[in-house]
């Protein structure tokens, strides 16, 4: 009986804690609490890492990033930014103007045998497609909100010129959003045609 009342107990305060840890992880950035439900919805992580690259965007994960990995954000943005010059764009040029989410990929490899790591999410517009693989398909990054631009990435240990391409793909689409709402809607649907990179 003793044993039982303590394990309740423990999973309770274990409860309580990791609600601490996600409150703390909040406070930093309030305007962040939206997207950051979003992200544990779609991933099912939980994202107790609160940090920023060197330039500012800020970074929520599951693991403490790896220095090489927040450049590759950095880049990634750095390669936006300079194409979205070139097209003429001028709003949501900041790093700061964005918020990554790194989570736990649902596999490392793709069909091929490439590393790959990618989440799994429901089909939805996409059911019947070529992506479809029964009720779900893979994905390298999802936007997840427009204020602030946010989207999810997963955890890489290899390959990472990956990362800062998918942080350049996923950050089009809130690019665009923010500055050409006609070019946005027409490419934001994958199903509908529209491959990245967008701009060029
Ligand atoms: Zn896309």
């Amino acid at each position: 009986m003793m044993k039982k009342m303590f394990l309740i107990c423990l999973i309770t305060y274990l409860f309580l804690l990791s609600g601490d840890v996600t409150k703390a992880v909040y406070a930093q950035n309030p305007v962040d609490r939206q997207v950051f439900a979003q992200a544990q919805r779609v991933s099912g992580d939980r994202f107790t890492i609160s940090t920023k690259t060197f330039k500012g965007a800020r970074i929520y994960a599951v693991k403490q990033p790896s220095v090489a990995v927040l450049n590759e954000i950095d880049k990634g943005l750095t390669d936006l930014f300079a194409v979205a010059r070139k097209n003429g764009y001028r709003a949501k040029l900041n790093y700061s103007d964005y918020v990554v989410f790194i989570a736990r990929p649902d596999r490392l490899k793709d069909g091929e045998g490439r590393y790959s790591p990618d989440l799994a999410i429901p089909t939805n517009q996409y059911a019947g497609s070529i992506y479809d693989k029964g009720g779900y398909m893979y994905v390298a990054g999802m936007v997840l909100g427009y204020n602030p631009g946010a989207f999810i990435i997963c955890e890489h240990q290899d390959n990472l010129a990956r990362v800062s391409e998918v942080v350049r793909f996923e950050g089009e689409h809130i690019l665009l959003y923010h500055n050409d709402r006609r070019r946005y809607n027409q490419t934001a649907d994958h199903s509908q045609g529209g491959r990245h990179p967008i701009l060029q």
